[in-house]
This record gives structure tokens, C-alpha cells and sequence, in this order.
């Protein structure tokens, strides 16, 4: 059977003249890996037992079709494939690589559950589409019918670029004002070039360029344009502004150069992925390269940090997290890739304090060891200091990932009437994004926290339908004076 079904997908006559095609535009290696990808994903596919309880449909946040498209791919039906995957979700090429599938739809797929191992649900979602673009098949989003409604978006990350996308395909005008010279959030300065390759990325962005979404970038909302000009200009406007303020430490000596937050790390290193000159990289300020480096968290962030340190040349990377491994927020997955790329994680341990020379750089850090006591208010067990038992580990370069937090967004943009959380987050309805402002919507991060990729996906589509009935009874309004 599996035989056939590899027979009926390399030789499916509709896909071959293209496939071909595109197999030729390839690089050798691009070829030999594309056939490798092809069997791999078939064989992936095929073990989709077709269960009947799609767990893992309903463990997806933006409840793909998962079952269908397994066995479309199966068959080497890939454009159905590729037609129906992106009927749930705007850039499934982006899911299938960073979504952490084994909390998600991998986790509570029934086979894994059954103990023979899951489907491997993201990479087959990657290929789907990656071969799309291979072959042509994905296309600007052009609206049969172009409308007068603009809608201005703050915020070039994933619940932005969702809503932009959906958008524009209704035929709404679109502006995303951004502040970073490149568009894509965290996908473009956030998340590492080796989990996602930025010409995945600016792929995406180039689409929508096309498709008529127009970008403003370098753009600070607050600074350069303030948030009541936006909504001055347009019908509509959606906040997708991300959480960025990093949580930091307080504890003697945290000052001191060398100790520097991830984010502006990884920012760093991904500029240069994209061949930007930068200066705290060429001066060593955020360059592992030669270095002990030390990283402070358990979050994904953190895994990020030390894969990173790991890939520039560090002669050491250390992850110090004040929990065990079963309690650590980040997924388990990136952990095993960190260990295997020789990251040493020292877990039930917290930063103390940091040792540097008068004015000068880090060189080392005093490690508290710590014991889980009892659960604290949220059911997590509260880790504790053990006395006595600090101990110093030497450390040129300390990166801290200990999460993030909302900008105040209404004090920094002088915005009166825009509700926020307790925890600063904007207050919306979690449906539709709609906020305490008349024609204001939220979607991402900066309504949920830090959260994931796909969530932000999610929110941003929702948003855009809410926006889009929002505008409809606007024109409703103005017909019934
Ligand atoms: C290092 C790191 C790694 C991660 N890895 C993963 C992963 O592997 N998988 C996963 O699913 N999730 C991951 N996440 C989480 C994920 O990236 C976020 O949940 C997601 O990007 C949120 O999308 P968003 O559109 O809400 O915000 P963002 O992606 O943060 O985008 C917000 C955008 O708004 C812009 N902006 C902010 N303020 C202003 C302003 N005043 N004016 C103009 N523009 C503004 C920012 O420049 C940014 O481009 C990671 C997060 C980090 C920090
Ligand atoms: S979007 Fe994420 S959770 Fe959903 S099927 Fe794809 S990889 Fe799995």
C-alpha cells in the first residue's frame, strides 16, 4: 500500500510539467532534499489513521482540516492540499515550522497518544506549502471588487499581517505602520533564522506587497505619528503591537556591561542574517562568538538565546532556570535540540548576583540553588532558595530571557478611553478584538501576553471579520440617514 501510494505521488500527471519545472529552478541540493521532503511527507501522511476523533484538529488553535490535508498529501493530491490548509491558515509555511506542535496538534494526535509516535502534522504542513510556492500556486490575494473603507494597522507582526490579508482580500484599503525598517514582528527579529528562514518571511511580505497592503515602515506610533492621526486617516484601525517591555533583574551588579536583554541579542543576530552592518555585533557587545555565556529563563526566548550563542561560537552555553525540567515553560522539543547542540542546562538555579570589576564587564555569576516548595496561588510549586549552597560560574556574556510585558500603551500614545488589563494588556473581546474605543480593534500579544504565533494568527482573522462587519454597518449607518 505504501508502495502505491508513493508510485501515485511521484507520478500524479497533473502535478509532474510543474513539478518538474520547479525542480529544475532548484539548486541541487534544494532537488535532492525536495525528493527526500516528498517521500518523507507522503510516508507522513499515509500514517494518518484517519481516526475519526481529530484531537488534534481541535488542539489547533486555528482548527485546521489536519485529517483532509494528511490524506490529500497521501494521495499526492497536494494542490487540494495546499487549497484547503490555507483556508484555515494565512502563512501555514510559518506554522509548520515554529508552531510548538507537541503542546498543540502533534501532542494530542491519536497515534502518538497510542504510543507508535506522531504524525508529523507541521512538517507535512511546511511541505504543502512550500511546494505551493514552488509550483506557483499561491498568489496575491486581489479582491474581485475594490472598496473606499481603509483600515490602518500598528503592527507588521503575524495578527497584523493576518488581519492585513484578509483584509485586502474583501478589498479593504490597508496601511501597516511599524516601527522596525523590515515588516514581521517577532518572525522577522525575534525568532532565530535557523527555525525560521527569513526569506520565508519576507516572502510572505513581498505577497502581500503585491496583493496592495501598503507598508509604513520605521514608523514609532506615538513618536513619529501619533495614534489619533491614524485614526483620523482611517475607518478603521487595529492595534497589533506585540509585548516588548522584557522583564528584568534586580540583583547586585546587574548593571554591569555583558549582561544584555534577549531580545536585543537576537535582534541583533538576526540583522545580520539579513547582511545589515551592526555595531554591537562587529564590537562583541552581542556576540557570543569566543564567550562563556550564561542565559536566565526556561522559556522558549531562552532556548532561542542559547541555540543562537551555540551557532555563533560560544566556548560555552549555560541555561540557568530556577525550576525543574518537567516545570519549565518552554517546549520540550527545543530543549532536547539545545542538548543535542551541546547547551548545558543547570536547572533549580537563579542569578544571585552578578561579579564584574569596578566599571568593567561580567565575569561571572553567583548561582543560588533552589528546591520547589509548595504550590503557590497559581498551582505551580514556588521554587526556594537553599542557604548556603551558592556557588560562582564564570560568565563573559549574560543574556537575560525572563519574559515579557505590555508597553503602557495609552500613556505612551496619549490616548484617553483605551482600557487596559491589570496586567496592562488592552482590554477586547477575545472574539472579536473590539475595545473600549469606537472602530478600535486588538489581536496578538497585546491582548493575550506573550503568547504564539499561531494565536496571533487566529486573532488577527477574527479581528478582520469584526472589522469588516464593523464597516458594513458604518455604510448601513450613513444609508439609513
Ligand atoms: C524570541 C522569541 C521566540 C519566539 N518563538 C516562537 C516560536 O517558535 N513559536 C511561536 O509560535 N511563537 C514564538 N514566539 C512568540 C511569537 O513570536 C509571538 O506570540 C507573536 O509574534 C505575536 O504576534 P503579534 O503580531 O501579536 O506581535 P509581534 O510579532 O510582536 O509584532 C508586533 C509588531 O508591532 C510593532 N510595534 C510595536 N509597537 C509599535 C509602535 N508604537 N509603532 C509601530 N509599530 C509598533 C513591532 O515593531 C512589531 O513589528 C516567540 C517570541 C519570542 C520573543
Ligand atoms: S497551525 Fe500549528 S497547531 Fe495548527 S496544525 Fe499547523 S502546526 Fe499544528
Amino acid at each position: 500500500m505504501a508502495t502505491q501510494r508513493m508510485l501515485k505521488f511521484v507520478t500524479t500527471p497533473r502535478d509532474m510539467p510543474a513539478k518538474r519545472e520547479a525542480a529544475d529552478r532548484r539548486d541541487d541540493f534544494h532537488e535532492i532534499y525536495a525528493e527526500f521532503a516528498d517521500a518523507k511527507a507522503q510516508e507522513q501522511s499515509g500514517r494518518c489513521s484517519q481516526c475519526g476523533v481529530p484531537y488534534c484538529q481541535s488542539h489547533c488553535p486555528l482548527h485546521n482540516n489536519i485529517p483532509d490535508w494528511l490524506r490529500m498529501t497521501a494521495e499526492g493530491r497536494l494542490e487540494e492540499a495546499y487549497a484547503l490548509s490555507q483556508s484555515t491558515n494565512t502563512f501555514p509555511e510559518i506554522c509548520g515550522r515554529i508552531c510548538p506542535q507537541d503542546r498543540l496538534c502533534e501532542g494530542n494526535c491519536v497515534i502518538e497518544q497510542s504510543g507508535h509516535g506522531t504524525v508529523t502534522i507541521g512538517s507535512v504542513e511546511k511541505y504543502i506549502t512550500d511546494t505551493a510556492f514552488d509550483m506557483g500556486w499561491v498568489k496575491p490575494s486581489l479582491p474581485a471588487r475594490e472598496r473606499d473603507e481603509s483600515v490602518g494597522i500598528i503592527g507588521a507582526g503575524p495578527a497584523g499581517l493576518a488581519a492585513a490579508e484578509m483584509l485586502r482580500r474583501a478589498g479593504v484599503q490597508v496601511t501597516v505602520y511599524d516601527r522596525h525598517d523590515r515588516a514581521g514582528g517577532l518572525l522577522t527579529y525575534g525568532i532565530p533564522g535557523f527555525k525560521l528562514e527569513k526569506e520565508i518571511v519576507m516572502r510572505r511580505i513581498r505577497l502581500l506587497e503585491e496583493s496592495g497592503v501598503e507598508f509604513v515602515t520605521s514608523c514609532n506610533v506615538g513618536e513619529d505619528l501619533s495614534f489619533d492621526a491614524i485614526r483620523g486617516k482611517h475607518d478603521a484601525v487595529l492595534i497589533a503591537t506585540g509585548v516588548y517591555k522584557s522583564r528584568d533583574l534586580d540583583a547586585p551588579g546587574a548593571g554591569a556591561s555583558g549582561i544584555v536583554r534577549a531580545l536585543d541579542y537576537l535582534t541583533c543576530s538576526n540583522r545580520k542574517s539579513f547582511g545589515d552592518e551592526v555595531e554591537e555585533f562587529e564590537s562583541g557587545e552581542l556576540n557570543a562568538a569566543g564567550k562563556k555565556v550564561v542565559v536566565i529563563g526556561g522559556g522558549d526566548t531562552a532556548m532561542d538565546c542559547v541555540r543562537t550563542a551555540i551557532r555563533q561560537g560560544a566556548t560555552s552555553v549555560k541555561c540557568l532556570y530556577r525550576r525543574d525540567r518537567a516545570n519549565m515553560p518552554g517546549s520540550q522539543r527545543e530543549v532536547q535540540n539545545a542538548e543535542e547542540e551541546g547547551v548545558e542546562f543547570v536547572w533549580l538555579s537563579a542569578p544571585a548576583g552578578f561579579e564584574a570589576g569596578e566599571g568593567e564587564a561580567v565575569s561571572g555569576v553567583t548561582i543560588s540553588k533552589m528546591r520547589l516548595g509548595a504550590p503557590d496561588a497559581t498551582g505551580r510549586r514556588f521554587p526556594e532558595v537553599i542557604e548556603g549552597a551558592d556557588y560562582l560560574e564564570e560568565a563573559d556574556l549574560v543574556i537575560k530571557a525572563l519574559g515579557f510585558e505590555p508597553e503602557e500603551l495609552p500613556k505612551l500614545w496619549g490616548v484617553t478611553g483605551l482600557d487596559v488589563t491589570r496586567w496592562g494588556t488592552i482590554r477586547a473581546d477575545f472574539s472579536t478584538g473590539r475595545t473600549s474605543l469606537d472602530g478600535v480593534f486588538a489581536a496578538g500579544d497585546i491582548v493575550r501576553g506573550a503568547s504564539l504565533v499561531v494565536w496571533a494568527i487566529k486573532d488577527g482573522r477574527d479581528c478582520a471579520e469584526a472589522i469588516l462587519a464593523h464597516l458594513a454597518q458604518a455604510v448601513n449607518v450613513v444609508a439609513a440617514e
